[in-house]
């Protein structure tokens, strides 16, 4: 560890104690300082559009301007903008019923802030992925310490920066530090740990958090497939997947994993995908439209994952590019692998970059089955003009969330809560669910000062048999 690190580590225990401190002097955040403080947030997106985008870029090595602009800059402003127009009514006390055998009285669940909250964020969108749940944390009344990832240090720093001029330590802090920081971060006993990353790293984040008995939200990842149906147009199907897979050079949580195509129609389809991505972008290596690698570990992961298939006789599609301007700028061009072998890399782990496996299906139950016996993926496309036959792929899978003849923008809905099922994750966030999850709902019975409860007491007699009827 090195001594910045050591540094983080005694700061982080000191703002959470500031922290902790400054929640109870003020438990109950007052709806328009709430408001106030999601303005800051949307307001710090648009006068620092620029800056954010060229940090996510070098962190990147080169990453679109477009897609940092739509997936992490305007999609905060978006979500800030949402919470706060539907505050009042996200957080007003919901009135219950009382049973006759209860009254008079009067039931209530106060929508309460939990206190402080832990967010620890990975590098595919480091500013998103950060930003969003710290949103949801302020609106539902909440302080915040964000953790962010280590691959992305120039945009961490940059928000550190930008939150620091805009909030008080004590109400939002950014730790900046790799694993040994995150595992420290995550030992710490926050009032609720939201956490995005890896399956892997979920595990012993729900392990640290299970220790201090702190609620945990955990946005995994997964294999996410997209399933296409023998009507559906080749073209139609081909454009959507490639936007999908393309987009952050296929660094996304939800991003198409694999195709599930019907038998015999795989090379046709992966070559329309081809297609696209070669008319999109017409030297993947060269192209600033094209986001490059995040770093030399995932650069190498990938390239071993298209070798390992190739020699387990799959047959690898790409368009012509230059290979070595291709390494120079760490992209790894849009690749479609044709039937990979089941035990391949590329079929048990999540891909996460620009690569595509295609395997045939003979009929769609063999479809639904090949989902159906693997963890529940974060994300399920399904591609169908026969609303019957999209309706069973819905009915007979799972997964986190799902979408109809298109890929990624289910998570754009901000009233769609957006969160993984089993090993792709636990909880969810954006828009009321988001609120919710920092948000701890408290249920209030109250009377006045007689009650007829008062003549439930031993010895119970006669009043006893009348309540239990
Ligand atoms: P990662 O798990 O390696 O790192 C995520 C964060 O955890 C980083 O801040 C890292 O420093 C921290 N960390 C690392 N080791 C830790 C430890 N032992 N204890 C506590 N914290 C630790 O993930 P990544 O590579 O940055 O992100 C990619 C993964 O995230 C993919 O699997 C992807 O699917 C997933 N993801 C999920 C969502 C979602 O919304 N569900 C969104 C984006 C990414």
């Amino acid at each position: 560890m090195s001594e910045a690190e050591a540094k983080q580590i005694e700061r982080m225990k000191a703002v959470l104690e500031a922290q902790k401190a400054a929640f109870r002097t003020e438990r109950h955040r007052p709806l328009d300082k709430r408001k106030a403080d999601l303005d800051r947030i949307a307001g710090l997106c648009r006068t620092n559009a620029d800056a954010i985008a060229e940090a996510i870029s070098k962190d990147f090595g080169n990453r679109a301007r477009e897609e940092s602009v739509i997936a992490e800059i305007a999609f905060v402003i978006q979500d800030a903008e949402h919470t706060k127009k539907h505050l009042v009514k996200w957080a007003k006390t919901r009135k219950v019923g009382v049973p006759m055998t209860l009254m008079p009285g009067k039931a209530e669940i106060r929508r309460e802030p939990k206190g402080v909250a832990g967010i620890v964020s990975p590098w595919n969108y480091p500013f998103q992925l950060a930003m969003a749940p710290l949103v949801a944390a302020l609106g539902a009344g909440c302080r915040a310490m964000i953790k962010p990832s280590e691959y992305t240090p120039g945009t961490a720093e940059l928000m550190k920066r930008l939150l620091a001029d805009a909030f008080e330590e004590d109400h939002v802090a950014v730790i900046t530090g790799g694993p040994a920081v995150g595992e420290a971060f995550t030992k710490l006993k926050f009032d609720h740990l939201f956490y995005t990353g890896s399956t892997q790293v979920g595990r012993l984040v729900a392990k640290a958090a299970a220790e201090n008995l702190v609620p945990v939200t955990l946005e995994l990842g997964g294999k996410s497939p997209a399933i296409v149906t023998p009507d559906y147009p080749q073209d139609a199907a081909a454009k959507s997947i490639a936007w999908g897979k393309l987009f952050n050079a296929g660094q996304t949580c939800v991003a198409p994993d694999y195709v599930l195509a019907p038998k015999g129609s795989e090379r046709d389809l992966g070559e329309a995908i081809i297609n696209v991505a070669a008319h999109q972008f017409p030297d993947a290596s060269s192209d600033d439209a094209y986001t490059a690698i995040v770093s030399d570990r995932h650069y190498d992961r990938l390239n071993a994952m298209i070798e390992e298939a190739r020699q387990g006789g799959a047959e690898i599609l790409q368009p012509g590019h230059d290979a070595q301007a291709a390494q120079a700028a760490r992209k790894i061009p849009p690749t479609v692998v044709l039937n990979p072998p089941a035990d391949a890399a590329v079929m048990t782990e999540e891909i996460f970059g620009p690569v595509l496996p295609m395997v045939g299906y003979s009929e769609l139950d063999a479809a639904i089955d090949f989902v159906g016996d693997r963890d529940h993926p974060l994300a399920l496309y399904v591609y169908s003009t026969d609303k019957t036959q999209a309706q069973r792929v819905l009915d007979e899978t799972m997964s986190g969330g799902a979408a109809v003849n298109i890929n990624l923008l289910h998570l754009s809905v901000p009233d769609l809560p957006f969160g993984g099922v089993g090993a792709s994750g636990q909880g969810a966030y954006h828009g009321e669910a988001g609120f919710l999850t920092f948000t701890h709902e408290r249920s209030v019975f109250s009377t006045g000062k007689w009650h007829p409860s008062r003549l439930l007491a031993p010895p119970y007699g006669k009043m006893f048999e009348t309540v239990a009827k």
